[in-house]
């Protein structure tokens, strides 16, 4: 993998590393994030009533949270997996249920949780200390995204599609959190276009979140300037007379294309319609810089491809490996949304602006 850059290794931290990774490896396994001590995955059945799937756990609360040994960095970066159709077989931009069903059981237990890319846009991020966060997205509105079947003269939603794995898998695993969000395009986004209205309130009310993907699936880069904002707006106007007053807050570029001037892609209007993406997503092919980082650029969010077909060792498991051989580069949280807690030497890479209202405690990573 030669375009694994290692600018931020310096020799003196290796032991530490090295301590981190091995407390990491025990934090891991009880896939709590090393933080509640029964080795439990969640709140005891029943206790579910939670369903925007953000656990509190009382185990942080007033207690000192040992950034060192959990290997705190909130200047890591942050996966942003890219999936497209969800079916059989297993194709580029296909994949399996049973493979989205490893997925996240893989996440899950290498100590990775979800937020929403709107919480990544707001730098929102709020899972156990030495958990990381990941963000789902789904493009395209492919049919085995969301998709219902008729079962005993009824509207049932298909077990095998992403929504239903999704839901499944956090009814199993409350802690895991429930998020994803779905660049849509017009006009029949889910392939079933009676169900439009249907399936769209479904995914607001569940706490998914929906998309810009172009109204039309349109080429941004060879679009002239009057077509691009027809489509971005379109799609807004569109969504809206579904979602009334819903915001579309990101787009995920149609075949990762984009013109050289990006004003008019991030913030526009047509026909009264206004658009503003406050995150561009691309193609490729490496987790986004954490959103506290100087390098954090919302216009061109880079995206892992969820997938083990063509992915010239930049897939979803060849970065899961790297993040884990070199914890120091992953996000991992402190537990607390309101603070920013990184090792000290990582300080000068924190874009005071993006912080906000947080506070940033850097903290000493060597002893
Ligand atoms: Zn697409």
């Amino acid at each position: 993998m030669q375009n694994i850059s290692l600018y931020w290794w310096k020799k003196r931290y290796l032991r530490a590393v090295l301590l981190t990774a091995a407390l990491l490896l025990a934090a891991v396994l009880p896939v709590s994030c090393g933080y509640s001590e029964g080795g439990a995955a969640g709140p005891p059945p029943g206790e579910d009533d939670n369903p925007g799937g953000k656990e509190e756990d009382p185990e942080n609360t007033g207690e000192e949270i040992d950034y060192r040994a959990l290997g705190v960095n909130e200047a890591g970066e942050i996966m942003i997996l890219m999936y497209h159709q969800i079916g059989e077989p297993e194709d580029v931009w296909c994949r399996t249920p049973a493979n989205f069903r490893r997925d996240l059981e893989t996440l899950y237990e290498a100590g990775y949780r979800l937020i929403s890319m709107n919480d990544l846009l707001e730098g929102h991020i709020d899972i156990p200390a030495g958990c990381s966060p990941v963000v789902l997205t789904f493009d395209d509105g492919r049919g085995g995204q969301f998709r219902y079947m008729e079962k005993d003269g009824r509207q049932a939603i298909d077990p095998d599609c992403a929504v239903a794995i999704l839901e499944e898998f956090h009814s199993a695993h409350p802690d895991f959190g429930l998020a994803a969000t779905f660049y849509i395009f017009y006009e029949a986004p889910f392939e079933q276009y009676d169900l439009v209205q249907q399936k769209l309130s479904y995914l607001v009310k569940k706490g998914f979140e929906i998309g810009n993907h172009c109204y039309s699936h349109g080429n941004l880069r060879r679009l002239p300037p009057e077509e691009a904002r027809r489509e971005l707006g379109l799609h807004v106007k569109r969504t809206q007379e579904y979602l009334p007053g819903y915001a579309v807050r990101s787009l995920a570029l149609p075949c990762g294309e984009f013109p050289g001037d990006m004003s008019y892609i991030i913030e526009g209007s047509f026909e009264g319609t206004a658009y503003h993406n406050e995150g561009v997503l691309l193609v490729g092919s490496n987790p986004a810089p954490s959103p506290y980082s100087i390098n954090f650029k919302p216009a061109a969010l880079p995206r892992v491809r969820a997938s083990e077909m063509e992915v010239e060792g930049l897939g979803l498991y060849d970065w899961m490996e790297i993040l884990h051989n070199h914890p120091e580069r992953r996000y991992i949280s402190d537990g607390d949304p309101d603070t920013v807690a990184v090792p000290e030497e990582l300080t000068e890479g924190i874009d005071r602006l993006r912080l906000g209202d947080r506070t940033l405690i850097p903290y000493q990573n060597e002893e």
